[in-house]
């Protein structure tokens, strides 16, 4: 994926563990997926197999992407559409605000 930034500046997502992407929750999405996690954990169901209960969990993640411009720190975050929403930090600057 390739995101042209406002700025002029491009945004590549083109493998893992990126430093300006993050994956965001909201906070009811937040408490019914660790419901879910906790119930695939505690009982799984017996007609599944391990592998099944851990990729059916992951397809459920209700995770939206994020990604932030490493030139001017503007975000990119997807909304319910999947449509990307720009916002633009105060400080015009990038922040790492996805990289710990
Ligand atoms: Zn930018």
């Amino acid at each position: 994926m390739k995101i042209s930034c406002e700025c002029g500046a491009s945004i590549l997502d083109h493998t893992d563990h990126l430093p300006n992407k993050g994956h965001i929750f909201g906070d009811r999405d937040w408490f019914s997926f660790w419901d879910k996690i906790d119930a695939a954990i505690e009982n799984p169901p017996k007609h599944k197999t391990r592998q099944e209960t851990v990729m059916r969990t992951r397809q459920g993640e209700p995770s939206r992407l994020v990604w932030e411009c490493h030139h001017c720190g503007r975000l990119y975050l997807e909304d319910a559409n999947h449509d990307l929403i720009e916002y633009f930090p105060v400080n015009k600057k990038y922040n790492a605000i996805l990289d710990r």
